[in-house]
């Protein structure tokens, strides 16, 4: 059968954050060093390739778009300076755009004026609704309880509920597009496939491939990989990206455990010590955010000698600046409970703090936090189809996988 070629996908990627792409000349030099490419997964030239015969579906649903953290190696090695590594990163742009029904997503990666209009826009919508609803601004001490008073609780608990049943519905919405175009597309490509449709639903293979894919996120096994290659050596362990990520990760996950516990057993503005367990809680996953965001942004910011952070985007920015505010913010309110403090500046802080988390909940289908959502679920779709094969995945499902024990 003749393949179309649709030379306008590479045109899409500079869009998207990979300019440089177009001066590869295939000679297979990034797949050779690349830490995680193995057996069949010639990666990233495959994903090169993808970007040049036009294949959009393809790309999209490529196993390999969640594989990779970015290492770098690939971009340092390639003769043509064509930065793959980029390719991958702008790659997971084109598939969340892909997913995405609204083309919210797309919009907001390939412009960087409407990326920063919309967030504007929206930040003063959220912020506009808040101030609506408000009551005079409290005088004297300002604490948790008298902004609840000037910002009503039941409004932050009632538009919160909205923000979580739209990011919900949105990001059903998009799993089920993605999880349809992984299903079509590793069909057509000829890969081994599980056997026919059982009658029952094959419920242990789906377990065991929650299990693969819950060991990975939290240990971010691959990431250690990349960065354990005899060649990449990436400082002391608090400055290591696996490190620095996992900070971000565990930080802000802690954060919404902190809420979610605090809204179910803690009275709203209550006063509690700084060790009460759920505030305990906040407070640590707090400095780990913190910790996380400020040192990505240095690291962004300083460009270091290895080949990542070359093309850094309006959207890596954007999530990490969102993350440092929310956390700074919330640190000043937490303050506030324990120090007197009076004025403006508390208000405009609690506002903020309230408006951007919000409207971080709100982008995340279509920004790069959205991987949060898209890359757990493709590891455990790639880790299911290797269960049912009956094998274990002992690359996620990727390649060469072992056969399962009898037990
Ligand atoms: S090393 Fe560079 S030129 Fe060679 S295949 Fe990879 S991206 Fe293309
Ligand atoms: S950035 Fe690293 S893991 Fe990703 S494709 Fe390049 S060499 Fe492989």
């Amino acid at each position: 059968m003749a393949i179309r070629v649709d030379p306008t996908l590479l045109d899409d990627m500079e869009r998207y954050g990979a300019p440089d792409i177009k001066a590869c000349f295939n000679c297979g030099n990034c797949t050779a060093v690349c830490p995680l490419s193995e057996g069949d997964d010639a990666f990233p030239r495959r994903m090169i390739r993808h970007v040049q015969l036009g294949q959009r579906d393809a790309l999209a649903a490529s196993k390999e778009v969640w594989m990779c953290y970015y290492c770098g190696e690939c971009s340092e090695t390639c003769p043509r300076e064509a930065a793959p590594g980029e390719l991958m990163a702008a790659a997971r742009r084109f598939a969340i755009g892909r997913f995405d029904p609204t083309t919210l997503a797309r919009r907001m990666f390939t412009s960087t004026a409407f990326n920063i209009g919309w967030m504007v826009v929206l930040f003063a919508i959220l912020v506009g609704f808040l101030l609506g609803t408000s009551d005079v601004l409290p005088e004297g001490r300002v604490n948790t309880a008298s902004l609840l008073e000037w910002i009503p609780f039941h409004v932050i608990h009632d538009m919160g509920l909205a923000v979580i049943i739209i990011l919900g519905v949105l990001a059903v919405v998009a799993l089920v597009n993605m999880l349809w175009l992984l299903s079509r597309e590793t069909s057509a490509q000829g890969a081994p496939q599980p056997p026919a449709t059982p009658s029952r639903f094959p419920l242990k293979a789906a377990l065991l491939a929650l299990g693969d894919m819950v060991g990975e996120v939290i240990r971010h096994r691959r990431f250690r990989d990349c960065q354990t290659a005899e060649s990449r050596s990436d400082g002391p362990l608090p400055l290591r990206r696996r490190f620095v990520h996992l900070n971000i990760m565990f930080g802000f996950l802690g954060l919404a455990l902190a809420t979610v516990l605090d809204y179910l057993f803690k009275e709203p503005g209550s006063y509690v010590p700084l060790y009460y367990p759920i505030r305990l809680l906040g407070t640590i996953a707090g400095i780990a955010l913190m910790y996380g965001a400020t040192v990505a942004m240095i690291q962004r910011a300083r460009k270091p000698e290895r080949a990542y952070f070359d093309r850094s985007t309006v959207s890596d920015w954007a999530l990490l600046i969102f993350l440092w505010i929310i956390g700074a913010t919330g640190f000043v309110l937490e303050i506030a409970e324990y120090v007197t403090m009076s004025g403006i500046s508390v208000d405009i802080v609690f506002l903020v703090h309230v408006g951007l988390a919000m409207e971080l909940l709100l982008l995340l289908p279509f920004t790069k936090f959205a991987h949060i959502i898209y890359r757990p679920v493709a590891l455990w779709y790639f880790a299911f189809r290797a269960r049912r094969m009956g094998v274990i995945p002992n690359n996620m499902g990727f390649a060469e996988p072992q056969k399962e024990s009898a037990a």
